[in-house]
């Protein structure tokens, strides 16, 4: 399949973004290592992104293993917080401003609203959904409060959903796994990009993120692909231009078991110390 959004931007750019919540494994080495590959095949940029905004999840003693198991494996990147100095704009937490920035303009345009609604309704959203995207449908509830958007300057203190348009599909086209499509109001619900802890959701930070960072392709997980299509509606409503997909097939044990979802496992730094060399490792990565 040709690239759909290929490299006359800026040329080709990448990107890894772990999330500092624990140490990588096996699906985590597949990925990035399709994203390393993918890059130097075009010759492109690769930028090394720590996903460290969730405070409650992410962990700064993970930050360094991860990037020391990736650069194991042989992967390297051009942009990170490892590479130009000691203020690193490739780290979330350091990048509020930009977030709430589109927060305001997700609220001028009238595309988000205040959600009140109770706490268990809403602990899924701010970290990326992590299996086959089991987040219910928002029943909206808090609709109608989207008259009462602008009367925030500031987002805190509730969660935000974005309005979805019920019925519109959403389709697009994955360099991996092909043609996807989803219908808004069905498959994905009112999802949230602030939360009420004042803190911006994955979905809005990633969007905010790939665009700053100009990246032209987006390589990760198959469970990510209905994040994508919310993404799509977000990067639609702030007029962002669309990077190229590629979702990889995820890694699963013999027994067909997601390895992420095992609790055992198998992190990089265990098989290391096993003493499996970085082509042991990737040897078991579906082809
Ligand atoms: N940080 C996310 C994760 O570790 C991935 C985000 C993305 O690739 O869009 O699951």
């Amino acid at each position: 399949m040709a690239d759909l959004y290929p490299t006359q931007r800026a040329g080709y750019r990448g990107r890894l973004a772990p999330s500092p919540t624990g140490l990588l494994h096996i699906g985590h080495a597949c990925t990035f290592w399709t994203a390393y590959q993918r890059a130097l095949a075009h010759n492109g940029t690769l930028v090394f992104r720590n996903e460290n905004l969730d405070p409650q999840r992410s962990k700064p003693e993970f930050a360094q293993p991860m990037m020391e198991d990736l650069a194991w494996l042989g992967i390297r990147w051009q942009e990170g917080p490892d590479v130009g100095g000691p203020f690193s704009p490739y780290e979330q937490s350091r990048r509020r401003e930009l977030y709430f920035e589109v927060w305001r303009r997700l609220r001028d345009g009238g595309f988000i609203y205040p959600c009140t609604c109770s706490r268990k309704d809403l602990a899924m959203s701010a970290a990326a959904p992590n299996d086959a995207d089991d987040e219910p449908v928002y029943p909206g509830r808090c609709r109608n409060k989207i008259s009462e958007a602008r009367n925030y300057d500031v987002p805190k203190g509730v969660n935000w959903r974005f309005l979805v348009p019920d019925g519109e599909p959403i389709a697009f086209d994955d360099l991996r796994q092909g043609r996807q499509s989803f219908v808004a109001g069905k498959d994905l619900g009112d999802f949230i990009v602030w939360r009420r802890d004042d803190v911006p959701a994955y979905q809005l930070a990633v969007v905010a993120d790939d665009a700053a960072m100009q990246i032209t392709e987006v390589v990760r997980g198959a469970d990510l692909l209905k994040s994508t299509a919310r993404q799509l509606l977000l990067i639609g409503a702030l007029s962002l231009p669309m990077p190229a997909y590629y979702h990889c097939d995820l890694v699963r044990d013999l027994a067909g078991t997601r390895l992420a979802k095992r609790h055992d496992a198998l992190s990089l730094r265990l098989l290391r110390e096993q003493g499996l060399r970085p082509q042991d490792v990737l040897a078991m990565c579906p082809s």
